[in-house]
Order: C-alpha cells, then structure tokens, then sequence
C-alpha cells in the first residue's frame, strides 16, 4: 500500500492504493481533530487498511466512514476501522441511500456479498446518501452523483472548485468495474454509457479511482472506457465471461493459499451470480463446463496458476 503520489492532491486528501482485491481508501482531514474515510477494502485486508488509515490521520480521530458502493472489496473494513478507530464514539459509516435497508447483512443470502460468494464481515449502516447531497471531506464540499452501470446504487463523490472525482468502480484509468446488472438482465450497459457521460459533463481534473493510481487529465481514460463498453455492447456474451473470470480471479485471490481445484469448482457451481450468468448466456452448459472454459482462459494469460489439484493467484500465493 502507499499514497499515490503521481498527480497532486489538495493537502489532506491521502489515498491509500491497494492491491486489486482491496478497493483504494481515502482518507481526509475534516478539521484539526477528525478525519473521514471513503471506502474500506476487503476484509482479509482490513488490518492493513486500518494501519494505514492510522499512519496518515496525523493524531485525527476518525469520526466517519463512507462508502461509494457496497461490494466487498470497498465496504470490507467497515467493521474493523469502527472497530479499532471507535474507541468511547464509534464512527457513523454512510453508504448509498438506495442500498440503506439491508447495508452490511451479508449473512442473508439475498445480500449482494452471498450472491456473489465473496467474503465481508457484517457491519451496521447508520444513515444513506443520496445524489444531489452535500458531504464535507477534507474541509471541502462534495456534491454525491450516482454512478449506476458497475452497480445499481453506486455513488461518486465530485469537489467542483478542484474538481476532483472520487469516482469508484465507475471510472478507472485502464477501464471501470464489471457491469453487474447486466448479468441479470438489468441496464449495465447503458446505465454505464449514461455515467460516462455524465462524467464529461462534470469535467474533474484529478480522479481518485476505485483502483489503481490516481490520474489526472482523464480524457484519454474515459476515451478508453467508451471503447470498451462499444466492444462489451457489441458482444455481451464477452461481457459476461469476463464477469465471471473477474469472479473467479476474486474467489482465489480471497484465499489465503492455493485452493483445491475441486472445492474452487464447487464454489463457482454453488455461486448464486454466476449460475444465473451460465443460465442466461451459456444456456445448455452445465456450471462444470464453463468453469473449466473460465479457469482455462485465466491461466492462459497467467492470471491464475491451475497446478497439481489446486488453483493458486500467481502474484498473491
Ligand atoms: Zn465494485
């Protein structure tokens, strides 16, 4: 983890950039006293994440956690950060309005953490934001944009005097995050052209991406982003497999060591989202036959390592 340090930021906005499984952290100094977080990574990194959030608060207490969207690579330390950064006030966490009833039960199956069968620890949502609402972070404020397409309720933070974007899984430098909704029938792909859009319109300087560095002139990267949403629209069946590799490439990545190549099909058998995305663009095909289609195109580009029974993350086991 370190602090990006490629484009500038105003002082007091720290972003802590992680590795692929932990969505980036921001941290900002509201006052001389209190600090905020925009969102929290996953939960087998959530020590790391709260150590680092305690190396920039410079002395600040953390008085507010937020986050952009409730996957469980950016919501996953909600519980250890209220827990370790508490002590006598624990800090409100304040996620989109429209996922409020519900935010942070993932022990129900309906939740979107069991539907995709990822990891989080539980954690209690004490109020929702909406688009149209003003947050003050870093002692400046930010006006809440939504950012369906990646995720129905997801949630962008824009500063318009420096205007920077915090802009979540909706806007990477190489690309944005899978169009979820689209794998079950839902509007990813327009709704993602729509936010595009709709971020040309706000014109930020600098983006704080979900992942991956910060950047600033994000012409060029929101040029590449309508290129591949026109490749992904054009051919959804392409879409959706890279879904699932993303899934795939998650649930290994969440894995403390290599897993059993048979208790990693199992998963991919017994997971709620991707056995809607084979009965919608795979129909005819069990879950056992697109596995090994997904693993196979995985370990062709050296993303994952399927070797001697068990499925290991290059970069991670
Ligand atoms: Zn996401």
């Amino acid at each position: 983890m370190n602090s990006s340090s490629r484009t500038p930021l105003p002082p007091g906005i720290h972003v802590l950039v992680h590795d692929w499984l932990s969505a980036n952290a921001v941290v900002t100094w509201d006052d001389a006293q209190s600090a905020s977080v925009v969102d929290t990574g996953h939960v087998t990194r959530a020590r790391v994440t709260s150590d680092g959030v305690r190396a920039v608060l410079g002395g600040r207490r953390l008085r507010r956690i937020v986050n952009t969207h409730l996957h469980s690579d950016h919501c996953g330390g909600n519980a250890c950060l209220q827990r370790e950064h508490g002590a006598g006030a624990p800090c409100p966490i304040l996620v989109p309005a429209g996922e409020l009833p519900g935010a942070g039960a993932w022990e129900q199956a309906a939740s979107g953490v069991a539907q995709a069968g990822q990891q989080a620890e539980p954690f209690h949502a004490d109020a929702g934001y909406a688009p149209g609402d003003t947050l003050w972070l870093g002692g400046l404020p930010w006006q809440a944009h939504a950012a369906p397409g990646h995720d129905d309720h997801a949630l962008m933070l824009f500063q318009p005097d420096a205007r920077i974007l915090i802009s979540g899984d909706a806007l990477w430098e190489h690309g944005f995050g899978v169009l979820f909704p689209e794998i079950d029938g839902g509007d990813g792909f327009a709704a993602q052209r729509r936010t595009l859009r709709h971020i040309e319109q706000l014109a930020p300087r600098v983006v704080i991406p979900g992942h991956g560095a910060v950047f600033g002139a994000p012409g060029a990267a929101l040029e590449r982003a309508h290129t591949r949403l026109d490749v992904f629209e054009a051919d959804p069946l392409r879409h959706a497999a890279h879904a699932l590799r993303v899934l795939l490439k998650f649930h290994v990545m969440e894995q403390p060591r290599p897993a059993p190549r048979e208790q990693v099909a199992h998963w991919f058998a017994h997971t709620a989202m991707v056995r809607r995305a084979v009965r919608r663009f795979w129909p005819g095909q069990g879950e056992a036959a697109v596995f090994e289609q997904i693993l196979d195109a995985l370990a062709r580009v050296g993303a994952l390592l399927p070797r001697d029974g068990l499925v290991a993350d290059p970069e991670l086991h």
